[in-house]
């Protein structure tokens, strides 16, 4: 069996790999070569923790396994970062456990990549002007995976902690472009490609504020309750995500559903697009919106990814049991 510790992975994984790993298991769901279990997320009673496991199997990338983890609120206070997981990989011939891959960092780099793909295959061709809402800690993950897909020249922001805009301030400065703290109507009217991450439980943009044409990539609501743009933007849009089933009891699209403002005959799979079954955006008018909820396919196509380079790189731990 093989360990990857957490603390080599920001070493070893790069943009290009988690997007190319997230892209094909995107792929290989909508061909139906790969699926997610049903999510487990129990309130465990405990140091306020929130636990679960997100599973599934790629029979195209043979990627069997889970991820395990949560939120512990109360981390933070110890120096440790409130979200925890670990993914464990499986031989999917044989049923014998392969891997234990720390999964904090995979967690932020699979979900850029999500969000990425959609842009890559979503957004207008001419996109210039990125909007992030949200300045958390997945927000410098997503721009960074983000301005790699257009040839953007300025990144605007919005959130609701403003004190804490100058992460994305930082990261724009890092990645060469200007950056601009504004309102959510300048927001709307400016962005070409908007990303909200954020834990809102109330809408944050809404539809009239957004400009014909955008690509809003809805990466914050993977949880029942969640919510950030408001049911009418869904309604608007030509909507996609990564799996229906998670799009409607705990991603962004499960509000427009229980309001009965879209069908979920209406909701398409970025891997129709990916694989070339449906043609994504049609005209340059059109708001197209990504609902990514995270499954956890894309844990296991990252983990798999990154069990390889570390086999590669001497950095696995290689233990018999
Ligand atoms: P974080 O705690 O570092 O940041 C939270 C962000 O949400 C900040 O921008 C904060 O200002 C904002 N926020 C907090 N309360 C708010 C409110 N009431 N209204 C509006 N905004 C509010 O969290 P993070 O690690 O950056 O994660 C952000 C979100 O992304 C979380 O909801 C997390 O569960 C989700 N997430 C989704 C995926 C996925 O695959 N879709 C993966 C990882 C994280």
């Amino acid at each position: 069996m093989i360990i990857v510790p957490e603390k080599v992975i920001p070493n070893l994984i790069d943009r290009t790999t988690s997007y190319n790993a997230v892209e094909a298991v995107f792929g290989a769901m909508s061909r139906g070569d790969a699926y997610n279990f049903p999510v487990i997320r129990e309130d465990i009673g405990y140091a306020d923790a929130l636990y679960g496991f997100k599973s599934g199997f790629d029979k195209a990338g043979l990627s069997l396994g889970l991820k395990s983890g949560g939120y512990w609120p109360g981390n933070e206070a110890k120096g440790l970062t409130n979200h925890q997981s670990s993914i464990f990989l499986f031989n999917a011939d044989t049923g014998q456990v392969k891997a234990i891959v720390g999964g904090n960092y995979l967690t932020a780099v699979r979900t850029a990549a999500a969000s990425s793909v959609s842009i890559q295959h979503l957004a207008r061709k001419d996109s210039k002007v990125l909007g992030m809402i949200g300045a958390g800690h997945q927000s410098a993950f997503q721009m960074r995976a983000a301005v790699e897909q257009r040839n953007f020249e300025k990144v605007i922001g919005w959130n609701y902690h403003p004190e804490m805009l100058s992460r994305l301030a930082d990261v724009a400065e890092e990645l060469d472009l200007p950056f601009e703290a504004v309102s959510l109507d300048e927001l709307g009217a400016q962005a070409d490609v908007i990303i909200s991450i954020t834990s809102s439980f109330a809408p944050i943009l809404m539809a009239a504020q957004v400009k014909p044409g955008t690509h809003i990539a809805c990466m914050g609501t993977d949880t029942k309750g969640k919510q950030e743009v408001e049911s009418a933007l869904v309604a608007k849009a030509t909507v996609f995500t990564d799996e229906i089933a998670q799009s409607i009891t705990i991603g962004e699209c499960q509000h427009a559903i229980a309001e009965g403002l879209i069908t979920e005959g209406q909701i398409n799979e970025i891997g129709a697009v990916i694989n070339g079954t449906h043609a994504g955006r049609t005209s340059d008018d059109e708001i197209t919106l990504f609902d990514g909820t995270g499954v956890g396919l894309q844990d296991l196509a990252a983990a798999t990814a990154a069990v390889e380079l570390a086999i590669a790189s001497g950095d696995a731990i290689e233990i018999d049991v």
